[in-house]
């Protein structure tokens, strides 16, 4: 099972309680960014890009769980940065699991041997390794050969003592659908519990801008991608095992049509509440409350911000995609039973002729933020 059931229960139970109780909108997965500092520099990565005296910024352990406490989401991911560079990050993952929030604690798993033993394995808290494809592909695109193999032995080390492991797949134009299967199949093989997969945000910041996917790329190779996984099934092989929910699957598939809802996975990193999303630092603000209600959500999303024009990530889509399996429980059934779509004409895309140019802000937002860094009373980075 991708996602336990008791998580799905959990989660499930949050959300009636949320309609029940007459809210719109209301966070799925708290992004928790305690630190912005990593011990690789990945192509892709749009989150190093910061001076010394950022990047030596972390959100204490009290920061954490009143973010936490404030967001009430019923998952929390941990990324970064590294976040297993953060010398508190034990004390953190337990506060956040003795409030029975489920924790994926995201890592490139270097530091994983040497810390393994300051966690617990428990029904709450799970690994999840940042992995972007076999050895070939995942050397390349974290820029330092032999990462992968301490990664995969880092995951076995883990397995072997009783912790959940996700791994988390970013792809990227480089990927090969064969290359990418034999992988898959090779994670299932060793007992990963499931994989995360996501095609690249384009980050403006990122070393390299030549790899990212379009849309119609993205939706070409995940159906690609799909039927070599059925095919594998009809061969005997398992089943891969996706931690995303069959819509949001079938959208990467270009079979559904979704606006994101970028309040899912409200964001709080060493700069405050992120506006609008974890892959877009517009603004910032001090806390969840006013995220939720001052933020112009209309503002963003494909189709409204040319910033958001090649996103399909699942920060922003897949809690479209839970809303719509709310709303169509038989539709994400049919998916779920059946697969995604691999042929045919793809569902109809968002207009893209009416977005708002994109609006550069990092500079600003670096200067606002070393001037608080040098005098810090308030949060950080208000803008
Ligand atoms: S993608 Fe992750 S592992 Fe790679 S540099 Fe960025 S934060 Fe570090
Ligand atoms: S489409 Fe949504 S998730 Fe993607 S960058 Fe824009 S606001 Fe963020």
């Amino acid at each position: 099972m991708s996602v336990p059931l008791r998580q799905q229960a959990d989660i499930a139970l949050y959300i009636l309680r949320q309609k029940l109780a007459g809210n719109k909108r209301y966070p799925l997965v708290l992004m928790l960014e305690p630190l912005f500092r990593c011990n690789l520099a990945c192509i892709g990565c749009g989150k190093i890009d910061y001076p010394a005296e950022i990047l030596n910024q972390r959100l204490s352990v009290e920061d954490c769980l009143k973010a936490v406490d404030e967001c009430g989401a019923p998952v929390v991911s941990i990324p970064g940065g590294e976040p297993l560079l953060h010398h508190e990050m034990p004390q953190i993952v337990e506060g956040i699991i003795a409030r029975k929030k489920y924790v994926y604690l995201c890592t490139n798993a270097l530091l994983l041997d040497k810390k393994m033993d300051q966690y617990t394995p428990s029904p709450y808290f799970a690994w999840s390794i940042h992995l972007d494809g076999g050895r070939e592909d995942h050397d390349r695109a974290v820029n330092k050969e032999g990462v992968y193999d301490r990664a995969e032995s880092a995951i076995r080390a883990a397995l072997a003592k009783g912790f959940r492991v996700n791994i988390n797949c970013t792809l990227f134009n480089t990927a090969s659908p064969e290359r990418m299967a034999e992988f898959f199949d090779h994670m299932m093989d060793i007992g990963v519990s499931a994989i995360t997969l996501s095609p690249g945000y384009a980050y403006e910041r990122a070393a390299d801008q030549e790899h990212f996917l379009t849309r119609t790329a993205t939706k070409n190779l995940f159906r690609s991608l799909f039927r070599l996984g059925r095919e594998r099934v009809q061969q005997g092989k398992p089943k891969w095992r996706f931690s995303q929910s069959s819509l949001y699957m079938d959208y990467l598939a270009g079979n559904q049509t979704y606006r994101c809802t970028p309040w899912g996975n409200p964001t709080r990193n060493v700069f405050g509440w992120q506006r609008p999303c974890y892959l877009l630092g517009e603004e910032f603000v001090p806390t969840f409350k006013e995220l939720m209600e001052t933020t112009d959500w209309d503002r963003y999303g494909t189709g409204r911000y040319e910033k958001c024009a090649n996103c399909m990530v699942h920060c922003g889509y897949e809690p479209s995609a839970a809303e719509d399996a709310l709303h169509r429980p038989w539709k994400a059934l049919g998916v779920r039973l059946r697969g995604p779509r691999t042929e045919g004409p793809f569902s109809p895309d968002l207009d893209l002729s009416q977005q708002r140019p994109a609006e550069y802000v990092f500079e600003t937002r670096v200067r606002q933020a070393l001037t608080q860094i040098e005098n810090p009373k308030g949060p950080l980075g208000r803008t």
